[in-house]
């Protein structure tokens, strides 16, 4: 689906993302790790177009978005991105933070925003509290509530940067079973996580980053259990 090739990416002098190439496959679950300041999150949001990259390619269904004549925007749509610090829309409730970007982006009508945005409600279990304002949440309703919402706009791929790192720990667990869920159900995921248990049990693959360059990568019994590099190794040794 995403296949991304001599991605480069500079803030001034500090280069970020050297030489990265990597790509995720129709209903493959993949998760990077790597120590923080890696380049993790810089290289989810070169993928979402959030931030340019310097230099390389991302190559989505065989056509390369970073050429100028490609519609960014509609790109955009077919990635549902969770990050770590929920961004729900404060004084939406719950329902209508799911309805916006159906009605503003995909043109549904309301009807078809609230049957779609109802289903992924239920599916977090977040249903009962479609009138609830994300103040009245607690963090781990606030994700659920995130991820039905960008799952409402039926994406291809779902990139999730950390979605448990800013929650109490009580709260991970809830919100790391309805990732299993979707995993589960064969979408295609690219998840940055500093859950190794979690990753291991989901992954297909996993891709280990350490400043800006991918390490390794495979499948998790090879990486977290087998890992063929001295830098995997250190990083598996300070994490476990
Ligand atoms: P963490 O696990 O802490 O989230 P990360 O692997 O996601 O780390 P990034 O956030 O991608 O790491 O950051 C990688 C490097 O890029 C860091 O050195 C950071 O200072 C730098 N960086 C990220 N965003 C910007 C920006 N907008 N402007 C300048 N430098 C940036
Ligand atoms: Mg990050």
């Amino acid at each position: 689906v995403i296949e991304i090739k001599h991605l480069n990416k500079s803030f001034g002098n500090n280069e970020v993302l050297r030489d990265v190439n990597f790509s995720v496959s129709k209903g493959e679950v993949v998760c990077l790790i790597g120590s923080s300041g890696s380049g993790k999150s810089t290289l989810l949001r070169c993928i979402n177009l959030l931030e340019t990259p310097t230099a390389g390619d991302i190559i989505y269904n065989g056509t390369n978005i970073l050429n100028d004549q490609h519609d960014i925007k509609r790109y955009r749509t077919h990635l549902g991105m969770v990050f770590q610090q929920f961004n729900l829309f404060d004084n939406h409730n719950v329902l209508s933070n799911c309805i916006i970007g159906q009605q503003k982006v995909l043109k549904r009508t309301k009807e078809e925003a609230k049957r779609n945005a109802l289903n992924y409600l239920s599916v977090v279990g977040m249903e009962k509290y479609v009138n609830a304002k994300p103040r009245q949440l607690s963090g781990g309703q606030k994700q659920r509530v995130a991820i039905a919402r960008a799952l409402s706009m039926d994406p291809e791929v779902m990139l999730f940067d950390e979605p448990t790192s800013a929650l109490d720990p009580e709260m991970v667990g809830e919100v790391l079973k309805v990732m299993r869920k979707l995993a589960d159900e064969g979408r295609t995921m690219l998840i940055v996580t500093h859950e190794m248990e979690f990753a291991r049990e989901v992954s297909d693959r996993i891709v280990f980053m350490d400043k800006g360059v991918i390490v390794e990568e495979g499948p998790p019994e090879q990486v977290l259990v087998n890992p063929s590099q001295e830098r995997t190794k250190e990083f598996l040794k300070r994490t476990l």
